[in-house]
């Protein structure tokens, strides 16, 4: 077993390199990633490669993403204190925990598969991070009791953009999600309401996520 202190020695590393190679841009990031280290949010025999830039697996045959890819979506999402965020999968709970350090406000985040719900709070509370809500529910659909969002992060691959997420988006609002096939290869596309209600969308390049499985997104 690595003790707490390597880990988040090695963690610090990784945290410094992601900065010294531009994925990590700016500073609001590069603080949320130090408080909140990935080894806080994954299973006990996963912690020593938590600082290791790779996906790692979580309970269900999911996956905590890997640092870069979070990194790159966070900074995409360009987050500002006050703003409304609503998470599709909820994973480990990691993603969402570096959101609310960024937003200093209450999170929504929907993950469908109750296993996981629970597997994420339990880590949000031992993290000590007391304003995210974890909702279990099909995110394909959005979550309408907390619409309209300032901006939805998609951290699951969709077929398509679901209707309902672009609906559930503030004008000036952004919708970071990978659309693409059901395994291996997705485009991450940044999605843009403009202020009279327009879309414009963009691809920022390829990317690998788990599906997106619900009523807009894959079948199971
Ligand atoms: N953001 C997560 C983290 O920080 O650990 C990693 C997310 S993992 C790559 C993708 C997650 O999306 C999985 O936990 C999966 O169960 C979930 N998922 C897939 N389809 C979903 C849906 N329709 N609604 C909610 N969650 C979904």
């Amino acid at each position: 077993m690595v003790d707490e202190e390597e880990l988040l020695r090695r963690w610090e590393k990784t945290v410094e390199q992601l900065f010294r190679e531009g994925v990590i841009k700016s500073e609001p990031v590069r603080r949320a990633f130090l408080k909140y280290p990935r080894y806080l949010f994954v299973e006990e025999r996963y912690k020593k490669y938590a600082h290791v830039d790779e996906p790692l697996p979580i309970p269900a045959g999911q996956t905590i993403s890997a640092p870069h890819m979070v990194a790159i979506m966070l900074e995409l999402a360009d987050l500002r204190p006050g703003l409304n965020v609503l998470e599709i999968g909820t994973g480990s709970g990691w993603n969402a925990a570096l959101i609310s350090e960024l937003v200093k406000t209450d999170v929504y985040t929907v993950e469908r598969l109750p296993e996981l719900v629970e597997f994420a709070r339990k880590n949000l509370e031992r993290a000590g991070v007391k304003n995210v809500h974890v909702i279990l529910g099909d995110g394909s659909k959005g979550f309408p009791p907390k619409a309209p969002y300032d901006r939805i992060i998609v951290t699951a691959g969709a077929p398509e953009v679901p209707r309902p997420l672009i609906q559930q988006l503030n004008p000036g609002g952004k919708l970071i999600i990978p659309v693409g096939s059901y395994h291996l290869w997705q485009d991450l596309y940044i999605i843009d309401k403009t202020e009279t209600g327009k879309i414009k969308k963009r691809r920022w390049g390829g990317v690998a996520f788990v599906p997106l499985v619900g009523e807009y997104g894959w079948n199971e």
